[in-house]
């Protein structure tokens, strides 16, 4: 059985205390096993970052960039490769992981830009000979823990920022599937990024711990589940480190009765269960408006039928497995316990028999879902959509409003003007119009608020170029060369 290495100083170790077991979701049989770091592995590949920080800091904006545009053309180039990787460790079908490869690219894209990114801010003559001007330097060594959800796109959101900065990082990706990892750190190793710089541990709470209790990691990144990313923001920020740290979702889709019905059952059909709902712009609540549920519910359950669940290596896949079989029974109780909630069970995911041995469960849908339930309150991470049924766009606002969750949201209309009301007031980092999973493009940044994101930095984008640097400014006086002339020992400048 393969052993999954960490990727220290450009080394790969794979000598470890303990192992943890790395699934084919598809088949539910292990694959490989993967090195769980110690605190002492972790702290190795800290000091390895840390050893690389001076040379990396000094490299040029245009040696740094150059990494970039090879590792774009080296990703897209080795696509195949590491969608199958994704596919046999997350178990999403071989589309929705070239799709986040090339959403991840998209960073890649961004960081290759450093050039334009990093320019301070310069002005002449704020007192009389006295000028000013900003730097942007990099924060030293970046700790990036990411989830399993994606593999390839989630590191890429951090560590293609953070290392154009001119950071050094380590990267701490799940531990479910955790080869993707070591394949970019591959990729950019082979686009000619210096050892060291980016150095992959694979563990559990004790590497993150290590990660967190350093003095010598200045900044940490982390995209996971909300009590985590919780207890990362408190721990990484008490020990004096700034810190992002993205949490978990629950996306209300807002459907008035004057959209599109085509167009928005299509867009819940594929923002709910997608990736089978492991997404965190996922849509998992559509948020009905004056009886529009009578026409949109039939719509969603007549595209459900046709809906193809399979092994994600499989071209005629649509969805694959969930990631483990325990992920597969949380989902499945929360289907069971949908009745007795007064929510109405239209399609049982639980029902649909699979001959494959993977974690694959049906989608299900919920309609009449009462908003004190908890397939309402709670974030399922899976292929289950709630209806809730309001009758005006006030009250279907106040319910967005008042979840605990403010990660992305959508409103399906024709009418501008309740679009942009919509816009204006509701509370979440990222929102569609007539667009169901509005993750921004990477000129732009991404980030929840509420209890989706700790912190005040979005990631990736713009503003991972503030969070990735520090910014330095300088005031300079010079003598007056009218009054003050100095012999540099040649004619005419006595
Ligand atoms: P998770 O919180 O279980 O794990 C995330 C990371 O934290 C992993 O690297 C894991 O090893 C580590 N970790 C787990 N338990 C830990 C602990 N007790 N102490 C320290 N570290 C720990 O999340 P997951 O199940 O891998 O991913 C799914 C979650 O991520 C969902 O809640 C989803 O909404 C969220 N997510 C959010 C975003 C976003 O942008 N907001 C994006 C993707 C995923």
């Amino acid at each position: 059985m393969a052993r999954i290495p960490h990727v220290i100083n450009g080394e790969k170790i794979d000598a470890a205390e303990s192992y943890g077991p790395v699934f084919n979701p598809a088949t539910g049989e292990q694959q490989h096993e993967v090195a769980l770091a110690s605190t002492e592995r972790t702290n190795e590949a800290i000091a390895a970052a840390k050893a690389a920080l001076p040379m990396w800091r000094k490299t040029s904006l245009t040696k740094r960039a150059d990494v970039f545009f090879t590792l774009r053309q080296l990703l897209k180039q080795r696509t195949p490769e590491l969608s199958a990787i994704v596919t046999s460790e997350h178990g999403k079908v071989l589309s929705d992981a070239a799709g986040e490869i090339a959403r991840g690219l998209e960073n890649v894209e961004f960081a290759a830009g450093l050039m334009h990114l990093l320019k301070g801010e310069r002005a002449e003559q704020v007192s009389t000979g006295v000028d000013v001007h900003s730097v942007k330097q990099p924060v030293g060594v970046v700790g990036a823990i990411t989830p399993f959800n994606f593999p390839v796109m989630v590191p890429l959101w951090m560590v293609a920022s953070a290392i154009a900065c001119g950071n050094t990082v380590v990267l701490k990706p799940s531990e479910r599937d955790p080869s993707a990892s070591v394949f970019i750190a591959d990729l950019f190793r082979e686009a000619g990024l210096p050892d060291g710089v980016l150095n992959v541990v694979h563990g559990d709470k004790t590497a993150v711990d290590a990660i967190l209790d350093s003095p010598d990691v200045k900044a940490v990144s982390f995209v996971g589940s909300t009590p985590i990313a919780r207890s990362i923001y408190q721990r990484a920020s008490e020990n004096g480190k700034r810190v992002q740290a993205l949490g978990g979702a629950k996306n209300h889709m807002m459907v008035l009765p004057d959209a599109d019905i085509n167009m928005a059952a299509d867009a819940a059909v594929s923002a709910a269960y997608g990736s089978a709902g492991e997404r965190c712009m996922a849509v998992s609540v559509v948020v009905a408006v004056g009886g529009v549920a009578d026409r949109l519910v039939p719509a969603i359950e007549e595209r459900i039928a046709k809906l193809v669940i399979g092994d994600g290596t499989d071209p005629a896949s649509e969805m694959g497995p969930l990631i483990t079989a325990e992920a597969r029974e949380r989902v499945a109780s929360y289907v069971a316990g949908a009745e007795a909630e007064g929510g109405t069970v239209v399609v049982d995911g639980r029902e649909q028999q699979f001959t494959e041995n993977g974690y694959f469960i049906g989608v299900s849908l919920i309609d009449n879902v009462k908003p004190e339930s908890k397939v309402y309150q709670d974030e399922i991470f899976g292929p289950v959509l709630a209806i809730v049924r309001v009758d005006t766009y006030e009250e279907g606002m106040e319910l967005i409003n008042s979840h605990q969750y403010g990660n992305g949201t959508a409103i399906f209309t024709r009418d501008g003007g309740v679009a942009r009301q919509f816009e204006f007031e509701v509370e979440a980092g990222m929102v569609g119009v007539n667009v169901p999973i509005p993750v921004p493009v990477g000129s732009f940044s991404f980030g929840g608020w509420k209890n989706s994101l700790f912190g005040d930095s979005h990631i990736y984008g713009p503003e991972s170029v503030h969070f990735y640097t520090r910014s330095k400014v300088v005031t300079s006086r010079w003598p007056d060369p009218a009054t003050s002339k100095v012999d540099l020992g040649f004619p005419g400048n006595e």
